[in-house]
């Protein structure tokens, strides 16, 4: 059986076609705050990816970026009083650290947007000398969406859906001198405190879409076997990276597979750092070992929206437990083997690996449990002794 997964923009799963390596590009963070369970799934979703693909004989070649300059980091660090970098550099490597606790192994490359400026230039005198984006008056430069006519179709969405998720994604429909409200951002000038890089308008500072244009290109080339992130990054984000990329190279689609993880939520609203509903992966690690919590983040399929639950983060950690105590039996049983290859092959269903890994304890089959959990990232038997559970 083939590897199936969906695709955001056939709408659609689909057999998974691709060389034996895959080139994966995951969004990665904006550094200014705190590693949140929003995160943590997308993370561990794309992480359990990787590491199924490895099973099914796949090389994987993945790329993260860090969005290290943008408004929202530039706003943190003079609300704190410190350098932007120094605030990126500590962000980074808390988030670093607790994405390994939950067992994500790190990416083959991490750029960073402060990195990438003078290719981010190139890439932009590119796209205005194609035709594909235009400068204002006031020196900024915008993607000129109207000459694509593609960005509802990638979207979803119609047109009031677009201007509104635009608005509240950070972008500037109302900003002077645009030709649409949609068109986004590729190049501004700094503000007189803000970092800026030479370029052919004058110093100024990159938009966000574009960065991951550029790393893409710079890292694997001009189109990528999966492009992915959180849902919420399907417009503006994802859509506006491949309109650039696709404008810029000439090749497409950009990604084989478009792919995007589910949004976490609490009490049934979705986590967000202006709601301040967020709940930080550090506390649940404070309260549960690491295994626990990645358990309870992949029982979720990771297309699904989920609502955090206390009681349900216990039971996964109980599970774990079984799975500890499991593992030290020696039965095996390979009709359980096929069925978790089925369901890992079957669009990433973690939910129901989980399933068949747990009946794999409960029958005492420890050999099949042992081979198999690992595959979804779980080490068993982990170091400490499982006779005290
Ligand atoms: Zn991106």
């Amino acid at each position: 059986m083939r590897m199936r997964l969906y695709d955001t923009r056939a709408r659609a799963v689909r057999d998974f076609l691709a060389g034996h390596t895959v080139r994966l590009y995951v969004c990665g963070i904006t550094p200014y705050d705190s590693t949140h369970l929003g995160h943590a799934f997308t993370y561990v979703s794309f992480d359990a990816l990787t590491r199924v693909l490895t099973h099914v004989g796949h090389r994987v070649l993945s790329v993260r970026n860090v969005t290290d300059v943008d408004d929202d980091i530039l706003r943190r660090a003079r609300e704190l009083g410190v350098d932007y970098l120094e605030l990126g550099r500590r962000e980074v490597q808390r988030f670093d650290a607790d994405i390994d606790r939950l067992g994500v192994r790190p990416a083959d490359a991490v750029p960073l947007a402060t990195e990438t400026v003078p290719a981010i230039v190139q890439a932009v005198r590119g796209l205005v000398a194609g035709g594909h984006a235009y400068a204002t008056p006031d020196g900024r430069i915008y993607f000129d969406t109207a000459a694509s006519g593609r960005f509802a179709e990638l979207s979803g969405l119609d047109r009031p859906g677009m201007l509104a998720q635009f608005a509240e994604k950070g972008g500037d429909p109302q900003a002077a001198g645009k030709r649409d409200p949609l068109d986004f951002l590729l190049w501004q000038p700094s503000a007189p405190d803000e970092p800026s890089w030479d370029s052919d308008w004058g110093p100024g500072r990159p938009g966000w879409h574009i960065e991951c244009s550029v790393m893409v290109a710079e890292e694997l080339g001009a189109v990528v076997d999966i492009h992915g992130g959180g849902r919420d990054l399907i417009f503006p984000h994802h859509s506006a990276e491949i309109l650039q990329s696709e404008s810029l190279t000439g090749q497409g689609p950009f990604a084989r597979v478009w792919m995007h993880v589910g949004m976490v939520a609490l009490d049934g609203v979705k986590m967000s750092k202006s709601l301040g509903n967020l709940v930080f992966v550090r506390d649940l690690l404070e309260r549960y070992e690491a295994g626990a919590v990645r358990r309870y983040l992949l029982e979720h399929h990771y297309r699904a929206d989920w609502s955090y639950d206390d009681t349900e983060l216990a039971d996964a950690a109980c599970g774990f437990k079984r799975w500890q105590k499991a593992a030290g039996t020696e039965g095996e049983r390979d009709d359980l083997a096929a069925a978790f290859d089925r369901a890992i092959r079957d669009d990433l269903d973690t939910p129901e690996a989980i399933r068949i890994l747990d009946e794999a304890a409960e029958v005492g089959a420890g050999t099949t449990l042992r081979r198999l959990a690992p595959v979804l990232g779980f080490a068993l038997p982990v170091s400490f002794s499982s006779a005290d559970v």
